[in-house]
């Protein structure tokens, strides 16, 4: 059975993840380790079974809590070269492992499929976590929704996806010109109608939950980001993130490979 869990989402910290019986990874610790510890006890999630750390870009909502849950718990860390030179050297954990875009890591039964995306960090990474069949996206801090990350939304079973603003409530907001401007280009954040756009488009593919992620504090609401996406609501199950607490844990049954589709066939 594989678990998935938002413990945190949003500007103040993002930590997601994603775990069997045996073993999990974290995508991103935006938040303290005491908060990390905190929230998964809450749902019952062990962190021993946590056997690697993905981080996707150096802003401190993805990467604050790294160095002192890496080094404590003796988790290994995963960052791109890049990404590790932009890292506050008083945040640099002692188990690091370097990756570039495109890579597959291996840990134990998990494979991490990592790729390039675009965002205003100096070498943004997205994850596709398989595991037992299952493949979750982490897909946050998007500027856009490019082929590379069509492609991997394709493969996916459920979805961190990023549903960061409201376009009405981002233009009549308090932020400053250069501050929406950023937000909206393509190395910003996905907008709800964007985030609704890309799921609405795919067409056979295994997508059943959709978890929106990064909702802004300022620039949306639960509420509207949900509605937003009642149009694709009789295809897939959404449910919404907190920055506040963890979300409940979503399950998902191992998916069969191909090879196990076939002899379960033949058995009938
Ligand atoms: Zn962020
Ligand atoms: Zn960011």
């Amino acid at each position: 059975m594989v678990e998935i869990c938002a413990l945190a989402s949003g500007s103040n910290g993002n930590c997601y993840y994603v775990g069997n019986e045996d073993e999990a990874v974290l995508i991103d610790v935006g938040i303290s380790r005491r908060q990390v510890l905190k929230r998964m006890k809450e749902v019952k999630l062990n962190i021993n079974k946590v056997k690697a750390i993905f981080i996707s870009h150096e802003h401190a909502d993805h990467i604050r809590g790294l160095r002192v849950l890496s080094d404590m718990n003796e988790i290994d860390a995963y960052l791109t070269k890049a990404t590790f030179s932009k890292t506050r050297n008083d945040n640099q954990p002692k188990r690091i492992g370097i990756f570039k875009a495109g890579d597959i890591i291996t840990v134990g039964n998990i494979k991490v499929h990592s790729f390039a995306k675009k965002h205003d960090a100096i070498d943004p990474t997205s994850f596709r976590v398989e595991i037992d069949g299952v493949n979750v996206g982490v897909l946050t801090d998007l500027g856009t929704a490019d082929t590379i990350v069509k492609q991997q939304v394709k493969q996916c079973h459920a979805l961190f996806l990023e549903s960061n603003y409201d376009e009405r409530l981002l233009e009549e907001g308090p932020y400053p010109i250069y501050l929406k401007n950023r937000v909206k280009s393509d190395r910003g954040h996905l907008s709800n109608d964007q985030a609704v756009k890309l799921v609405d488009s795919l067409k056979d593919t295994p997508l059943e939950t959709i978890l929106l992620s990064h909702i802004s504090a300022d620039n949306n609401q639960v509420e509207i980001a949900m509605k937003s996406f009642q149009m694709v609501s009789d295809r897939y199950k959404i449910y919404p993130t907190s920055r506040y607490a963890a979300t409940p844990i979503y399950t998902f049954e191992k998916a069969l490979n191909e090879n196990e589709q076939a002899s379960q066939l033949k058995m009938f």
